[in-house]
C-alpha cells in the first residue's frame, strides 16, 4: 500500500489524481491533501478520502475547514512549512506536486530532498529552479516522474533508464506536440481584445486558468521546452515543437535509425497520472480506449514564432541559461494574473515578459536563495511594467 500526498488536491490535476487513486484502494491511500482556495471542495475531499492531514493557506481557512469536516479523522494545518512537512513525512511514499506556479517550488523540493517518488505536474518549479531542483532529486535519491502529458510521453518513448546519453543511445531528439491552443488559427490583429474567458476555453483539455492562458499564448509549450531540458538532459537544439491540434499524439522521440517512437491516447490527464503512480506497472485510469477510426485524421503544422512570441522567448531564455528561465517564469506569472484580472490585454503578456528579460538578463541561480531572489526581482519589475501599461 503506497501512501500519497497530493499538493494542490483541489485543482484540475489534483482532482484527476484523486479519481485515479480511488479506483485502486488496494494499492494507494491518501496521506495528505492540500488546497489554497475552494475550502468547501477540500472539505468534501477530506470527508470522502479521510486523509491524515489537510493543509490550507491561512489560519482562518484552517478554522473554516475544521468546521466542515464532520467526523473525518483529518488534522488541519496551514502555511508553507506545513506543505513541506506533508511532502516529506516519513510515512509518505508518493508526492503529487500539482500546485500551480512558483508557490509549488518549496514543497516539491522538500519531497525531492526526502527521496520520495515525486510526480511533477508543477512545471514552473523546474523552469525557475531546474539546476537546484535536479540537484536535490539526485542528492535525495528521489524518483522524479513527469506528469505533464508531453514529458510523460517522452519518458515512455525513451530507452529505459535514459539519463541524457543522447548519442550513446542513438537518440536524436525530442519532439513535443502542442495543440496550438484556442487561438491557433486567430490572426494577430484579432488577439488584441480577447477576454480571459476566450483564452481559457481550450479546445482539447480542461485545465486550471493559469495553464489555460499559457496554452493560449503558447508560453505553456515554451515552459515545457525548458522542462524537457532539465528532465531529460536535452540541449535546446534537441527539443523541437510541432503543432498537432487533435492532442492524440502526446510527444515523440527521434532515433538514429529513422525510428520515431510516440505515446498516444485520448487527451485525459488521468493517463499520465496513472502511469506515474503505478510505474513500472500499468493500471486502469478510467480513460476511454483510443478510437483511431473515430478520430480519422491527425494534423501537424510548424509553430508560428511570430504570432506566439512567448514560445520564442522561452527558447531564448533557455539558450541564455542561468536565471533567464526564472525571470521568464516570474514575469509570465505576474502578466497572466493581470490578464486574468482584466488589468492587462492579452498581447501585452509577451511584451511584459520580454521587457523584464531585457532588464534583468540572466542572474545567477546556483542556490535556492539566488533562485528566490531572481524570482522576486522579476516579479517587482514585471509588476511595475503592468502598472504602467
Ligand atoms: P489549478 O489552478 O486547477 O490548481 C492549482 C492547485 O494549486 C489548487 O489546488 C490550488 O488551491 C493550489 N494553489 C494555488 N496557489 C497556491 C499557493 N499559493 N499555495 C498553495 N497552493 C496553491 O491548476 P492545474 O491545472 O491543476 O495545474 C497544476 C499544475 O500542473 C500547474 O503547474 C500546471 O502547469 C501543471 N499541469 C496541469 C495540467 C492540466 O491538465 N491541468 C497539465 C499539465 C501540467
Ligand atoms: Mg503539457
Amino acid at each position: 500500500m503506497k501512501r500519497i500526498t497530493v499538493l494542490g488536491a483541489t485543482g484540475s490535476i489534483g482532482q484527476s489524481t484523486l479519481d485515479v487513486v480511488a479506483r485502486h484502494p488496494d494499492r494507494f491511500s491518501l496521506w495528505a491533501l492540500t488546497g489554497q482556495r475552494r475550502i468547501a471542495e477540500l472539505a468534501a475531499q477530506c470527508r470522502r478520502h479521510r486523509p491524515r492531514y489537510a493543509v490550507v493557506g491561512s489560519e482562518a481557512d484552517a478554522a473554516s475547514l475544521r468546521s466542515l469536516l464532520d467526523d473525518a479523522p483529518t488534522e488541519v494545518l496551514f502555511g508553507e512549512r506545513a506543505l513541506c512537512l506533508v511532502a516529506s513525512a516519513a510515512e509518505v511514499d508518493i508526492v503529487m506536486a500539482a500546485i500551480v506556479g512558483a508557490a509549488g517550488l518549496q514543497p516539491a523540493l522538500a519531497a525531492a530532498r526526502a527521496g520520495k517518488r515525486v510526480l511533477l505536474a508543477n512545471k514552473e518549479a523546474l523552469v525557475m529552479a531546474g539546476e537546484v531542483f535536479m540537484g536535490e532529486v539526485k542528492r535525495g535519491g528521489a524518483l522524479l516522474l513527469p506528469i505533464d502529458s508531453e514529458h510523460n510521453a517522452v519518458f515512455q518513448s525513451l530507452p529505459p533508464a535514459f539519463g541524457g546519453e543522447f548519442d550513446d543511445k542513438g537518440v536524436l531528439g525530442l519532439l513535443l506536440t502542442a495543440s496550438g491552443g484556442p487561438f491557433r488559427c486567430t490572426p494577430r490583429e484579432q488577439l488584441v481584445d480577447v477576454t480571459p474567458e476566450q483564452a481559457c476555453a481550450h479546445p482539447n483539455w480542461s485545465m486550471g486558468r493559469k495553464i489555460s492562458v499559457d496554452s493560449a499564448t503558447m508560453m505553456n509549450k515554451g515552459l515545457e521546452v525548458i522542462e524537457a531540458h532539465w528532465l531529460f538532459g536535452a540541449a535546446p537544439e534537441r527539443i523541437e515543437v510541432v503543432v498537432h491540434p487533435q492532442s492524440v499524439i502526446h510527444s515523440l522521440v527521434h532515433y538514429a535509425d529513422g525510428s520515431v517512437l510516440a505515446q498516444l491516447g485520448n487527451p485525459d490527464m488521468r493517463t499520465p497520472i496513472a502511469h506515474a503512480l503505478a510505474w513500472p506497472e500499468r493500471v486502469d485510469a478510467g480513460v476511454a480506449r483510443l478510437d483511431l477510426a473515430a478520430i480519422a485524421r491527425l494534423d501537424f503544422e510548424r509553430p508560428d514564432f511570430v504570432r506566439f512570441p512567448c514560445l520564442r522567448l522561452a527558447y531564448e531564455a533557455l539558450r541564455v541559461g542561468a536565471g533567464a528561465p526564472a525571470v521568464l517564469n516570474a514575469a509570465n506569472e505576474i502578466a497572466v494574473e493581470a490578464f486574468l484580472e482584466r488589468r492587462l490585454p492579452f498581447l501585452a503578456i509577451s511584451e511584459i515578459v520580454e521587457e523584464t528579460l531585457n532588464r534583468l538578463g540572466a542572474p545567477t541561480v546556483d542556490s535556492l536563495e539566488a533562485v528566490l531572489a531572481a524570482d522576486a526581482a522579476a516579479r517587482r519589475v514585471a509588476g511595475a511594467l503592468v502598472a504602467r501599461h
